[in-house]
């Protein structure tokens, strides 16, 4: 573990460093607080410190002071070195920020457990990062594809709905149904099934911006969300996800699969009030649309497409110059 240790009178510093090294530690060695606070905002900075109190420029209080200020870095444990013995000094000390004190001139053994005793502290804050971390992962993603669940690529969606509407730029939509998926279960199993869908859902990650979002937002239904593109951006990305889905076969097992998949597009742009419901109903329509078309296509939301989504009429007065395209 990497230790920070900020300490002026030299003799001192490089006896402690020799010190901590002599423990396994990788040490840090700064001569005042305000090199110690330049190492602390660099990346991967030791998370162990050990501060004298007396320091020229920025001292060791000051220092913890300002390490207690930041908000967002994680928590470092603060080992104070002093010479001040007074109940007093000792509660100015922890009342800045450091977690542990240790008088000057100081038992070694003594400073050996009290390290023992913060690294415990850090080990353990570093398991419940990586615990909440892996929970708040499998929150948001589909077990099955990696791809963000239904839940979370709909909340994309609102994020990105309100920077429209702050923005005024357009946001694209487009559902994805894969073709005929009941018959690959029904002919290979449910397994190799979950194969094909895993597959589909590479492919189309690799397809897309990084900036493209996409959710699994049901069985063999994923949900694309094209921040900042116009209506015939979102329909040049819905082309290029239909052709990567079904370019390639799938193999499994010794065999091939074709594989294919229907995709409905609607953008912002077709309606002033654009809201959630609304483009995933729009999206949804174009998609029926491709499936009856004949599946394996790319169809565009427009107005025409409005009587059978059952909106109100003030959206459906609006004219569209949109039409439906397919491939
Ligand atoms: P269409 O072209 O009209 O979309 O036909 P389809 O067969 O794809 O549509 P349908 O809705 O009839 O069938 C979807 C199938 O997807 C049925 C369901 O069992 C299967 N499915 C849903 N989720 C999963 C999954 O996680 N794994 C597997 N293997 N199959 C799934
Ligand atoms: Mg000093
Ligand atoms: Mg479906
Ligand atoms: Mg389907």
């Amino acid at each position: 573990m990497k230790v920070l240790i900020a300490e002026d009178d030299v003799v001192s510093r490089r006896a402690l460093e020799a010190t901590l090294v002599k423990w396994g530690y990788e040490v840090v060695a700064c001569a005042d607080g305000s090199e110690a606070w330049q190492v602390l905002q660099g990346e991967g900075a030791p998370q162990l410190l050990v501060l004298d109190w007396m320091m020229p420029g920025m001292d060791g209080v000051q220092l913890c002071r300002e390490i207690r200020k930041r908000a967002e870095a994680p928590y470092v444990y603060i080992l104070l070195l002093t010479a001040k013995s007074l109940r007093q000094d000792v509660i100015v000390g922890l009342e800045a920020g450091a977690d542990d004190y240790l008088t000057k001139p100081f038992d070694s053994h003594e400073l050996k457990v009290r390290l023992r005793a913060g690294r415990r502290i850090l080990d353990l804050q570093a398991e419940l990062i990586s615990a909440r971390d892996s929970l708040r992962f499998q929150a948001t993603h589909d077990t099955l594809t990696g791809l963000w669940n239904r839940a979370a690529i709909l909340d994309i969606l609102n994020r990105e709905l309100a920077r429209n509407r702050r923005s005024g730029s357009q946001l694209g939509v487009i559902m994805v149904d894969v073709d005929h998926f009941k018959t690959v279960n029904d002919t290979l199993g449910h397994l190799a099934g979950d194969v094909v869908l895993r597959e589909i859902a590479l492919r189309m990650r690799a397809s897309m911006r990084s900036y493209d979002e996409i959710g699994r937002y049901g069985g063999e239904e994923f949900l694309v969300i094209a921040a900042g593109c116009t209506a015939p951006d979102t329909l040049k990305l819905a082309e290029r996800l239909r052709d990567c889905i079904g370019r390639e076969t799938v193999a499994l097992a010794g065999q091939t699969i074709t594989v294919s998949g229907s995709l409905g597009v609607a953008s912002s742009s077709e309606c002033q009030e654009a809201d959630e419901n609304w483009l995933l109903r729009a999206a949804d329509a174009a998609l029926y649309l491709a499936k009856q078309r004949g599946r394996n296509r790319v169809e565009l939301f427009c107005s025409a497409h409005l009587p059978s989504m059952g909106l109100s009429e003030e959206v459906e007065a609006r004219p569209s110059s949109l039409n439906g395209t397919s491939q």
